[in-house]
Formats: C-alpha cells, sequence, structure tokens
C-alpha cells in the first residue's frame, strides 16, 4: 500500500532523510523507531505531503504522492489534487491536536461534515459509534479540557478514523502520556491493527512493536539502519547500532 523510494530531505545543508526506503503491504503495521533526531517525523511528513521531499518518490495505494508523470517528466500536482490524497492519509500526533472549543464528537465529526460533505444526522452517529469503538461513549459531549491525555488521543485516532482514510500514521502517540494512560492508547491501536487498517506508528513503546508490528525499522542520522520482521529486528538484529538502541529503551 505504501511504497517509499530513495527519499531524500534537506533542511538548508543539513540531510534530515538520505535516501529513506520503506514498503508497507495493506493491512500491516510498520513500527519505526531511532533516536532523537534521526528524521522519523521529517519521513511521515513527506508521506503525508506536509514536507515535500528534495528526491525519492513515495507511492501510496498505487498514486504517487504530490505528483503526476507525463512521459519521463514529473509536475507538481494541484493543491486541491494534494488536498485529495492527504485526505486518504489519518494522522495522529504526540500532542493531541483536537479542536478545543468542540466536544469529543464534534472532533470527531468535523472531517466527515466538512470535507467528506456528509450529512450532520449521518456523520453523528457514525461519530459515536467511532467513540464507542474507543471506548469512550460516555465522553461524547466532553470537551478536550475535560478529558485525560488518554482519552483526548483516543478521540484524536478515532477522529482519523472517522475519515476512512487508506493509512493511519502515528507520531509518538503515546510518549506525552502519564505512563498509566500508555496501555489504554496502544489497546484502541491494536485494535485498529487486528480491524485491518494499514498503519506506520514511530514509537519507542517496543512492545507494540513486538505484539503488533509486522515489521520495523532502525533510523539513525536520516538512513534506514535496519529493516524487517519484526521478531528479527527485535530480538537477532543485524547491525550493532540497532541491538545498542533496542537494549538502551527497554
Ligand atoms: P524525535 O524523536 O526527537 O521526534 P525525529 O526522529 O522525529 O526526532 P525529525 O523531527 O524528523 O526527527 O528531525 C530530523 C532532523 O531534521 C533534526 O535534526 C531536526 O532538527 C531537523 N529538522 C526537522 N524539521 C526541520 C525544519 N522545519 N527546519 C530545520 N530543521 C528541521
Ligand atoms: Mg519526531
Amino acid at each position: 500500500l505504501v511504497k517509499a523510494i530513495d527519499v531524500t530531505k534537506s533542511f538548508d545543508a543539513f540531510k534530515a532523510l538520505d535516501k529513506v526506503s520503506l514498503e508497507v503491504r495493506r493491512g500491516e503495521v510498520a513500527c519505526i523507531v531511532g533516536p532523537s533526531g534521526s528524521g522519523k517525523s521529517t519521513f511521515l511528513r513527506c508521506i503525508n505531503l506536509l514536507e515535500r521531499m528534495d528526491e525519492g518518490a513515495i507511492w501510496v495505494n498505487d498514486e504517487l504522492m504530490g505528483y503526476r508523470r507525463e512521459g519521463d517528466n514529473l509536475h507538481e500536482l494541484a493543491d486541491r489534487e494534494i488536498s485529495r490524497q492527504r485526505r486518504r492519509i489519518g494522522m495522529v500526533f504526540q500532542r493531541f491536536n483536537l479542536f478545543p472549543h468542540q466536544t469529543a464528537v464534534e472532533n470527531v465529526m468535523e472531517g466527515p461534515v466538512q470535507v467528506l460533505g456528509q450529512p450532520a444526522a449521518k456523520a453523528r452517529e457514525d461519530a459515536l459509534a467511532l467513540l464507542a469503538r474507543v471506548g469512550l461513549s460516555d465522553k461524547a459531549n466532553h470537551y478536550p479540557s475535560e478529558l485525560s491525555g488518554g482519552q483526548q488521543q483516543r478521540v484524536a485516532i478515532a477522529r482519523a478514523m472517522g475519515m476512512q482514510p487508506d493509512l493511519i500514521l502515528f507520531d509518538e502517540p503515546t510518549s506525552a502520556l502519564d505512563p498509566e494512560l500508555v496501555s489504554e492508547v496502544l489497546d484502541v491501536m491494536k485494535d485498529l491493527a487486528a480491524s485491518g487498517m494499514t498503519m506506520i506508528v514511530v514509537t519507542h513503546e517496543m512492545g507494540f512493536a513486538r505484539n503488533v508490528a509486522n515489521t520495523v525499522t532502525f533510523m539513525e542520522a536520516g538512513k534506514v539502519v535496519e529493516t524487517g520482521p519484526a521478531s528479527e529486528v527485535l530480538s537477532a538484529p543485524k547491525s550493532a547500532r540497532t541491538a545498542e538502541f533496542i537494549r538502551a529503551v527497554h
């Protein structure tokens, strides 16, 4: 479903991504791990076109992201085409970025109503079903400030699901949470994975990577150091750097 080839991105003279490649099949969960500054967030941002890569190519669902090919030439897509592609990709960030002046259910219905043009009644019904799925039926009319961090993050996941995306990107979804709230969010992500959603998850939660991920990719200094089946990369890493990192985050 996702194919990234040699994605390269510099900020001035600094190469944040250096020929990063990754393939994720439909229904798979790919975890990306690596030290701070290794380019994990930048890579996710390139996938959903929040950031433009300098070189390389990314396909999602067999569509080249951001460009249209004409013969041997690539042309940048128009803004509305970019918006259309971006709508197919959900994103959940480290900090819950809910709309503060909307209740949980309003947050989840916002995209379907405003972007997909669904009637409000139908969108509300779907949003309530999604909140039930993430275990928040009783919080539908609460504002974000009235929810715990873990609950807010579950609303953010329900909101991403509400757009019926092809793929959801997670950028350290639990690293801003109090430790006792981490597992409720990971459980929701695990259910989502079991339902067949394709997910790319930047995380330091090695238990999640081990139990849920199909593949694990270790990045350092803008490069992919190692990638492969989760069990192999976590239990028998080929690179000494990967082994050292996995030991350190345990
Ligand atoms: P962390 O684990 O801390 O979130 P990361 O692996 O997500 O790190 P990135 O946020 O992708 O790392 O950043 C990779 C490198 O690119 C860092 O050195 C960062 O300072 C740099 N960088 C990222 N965004 C920008 C930007 N907009 N302008 C300049 N440099 C940037
Ligand atoms: Mg990051």
